[in-house]
């Protein structure tokens, strides 16, 4: 499907990304300093490219499993429904688990899938998200980590798509139409 003509105006450069991630896997690593084996859990598929930049900046012995929720199709407008496409492989009863999310906009996505986990009875839940828009949030929720705060605007990029294109960036990036729609 053909959307309106834009260009990507470039946000958060690849070097900023990696300085950031540099930085949240060392406080990762304390807070899970105790933990045998951390389960890792990206949801897909906007985290991809962040939770393999995360995981290889991790000293810490990790397992990696993702889950996949519905939250927008291809449109720019977020749904309050939130269905479960992929569960987890593995159990994570008694597990140490950090839940990995590319963008918490309106957090409902993220506080559907934490109650989903929690009810699982994990040790220890913790949450990181690479971009947080507070401005519009609805449900009560913050990740426990973020890599950036960022304004209202449609990014893509680093994993974060738009109509499925533009995943591939190095960088995170806004869209900006061109046409005078
Ligand atoms: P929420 O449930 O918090 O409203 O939505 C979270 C999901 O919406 C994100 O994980 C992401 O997939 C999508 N989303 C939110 N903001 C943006 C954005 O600016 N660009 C893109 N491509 N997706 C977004
Ligand atoms: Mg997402
Ligand atoms: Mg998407």
């Amino acid at each position: 499907m053909p959307t309106r003509p834009y260009v990507i105006d470039e946000m958060i450069s690849a070097k900023q990304i990696a300085a950031r991630i540099e930085e949240l896997s060392r406080e990762i690593a304390h807070e899970f300093s105790d933990t045998d084996k951390l389960v890792v859990v990206g949801l897909l598929r906007g985290s991809f490219v962040f939770i393999a930049d995360l995981v290889r900046e991790l000293d810490l012995a990790v397992e990696v499993d993702f889950l996949e929720a519905s939250s927008y199709g291809n449109a720019m407008e977020s749904s309050r429904e939130v269905k479960i496409l992929k569960d987890l492989r593995g159990a994570i009863e008694g597990r140490d688990v950090l839940v990995v999310e590319d963008i918490v906009d309106t957090g409902h996505t993220l506080f559907h899938v934490i109650g989903l986990l929690k009810a699982r009875k994990p040790r220890k839940l913790r949450t990181i998200a690479l971009l947080d828009k507070p401005s519009r949030r609805e449900a009560p929720i913050k990740a426990d980590w973020t890599g950036f705060e960022i304004p209202d605007e449609f990014v893509v990029g680093y994993g974060i798509d738009f109509a499925q294109r533009n995943r591939n960036l190095p960088f995170i990036g806004k869209v900006r139409f061109t046409d005078d729609g």
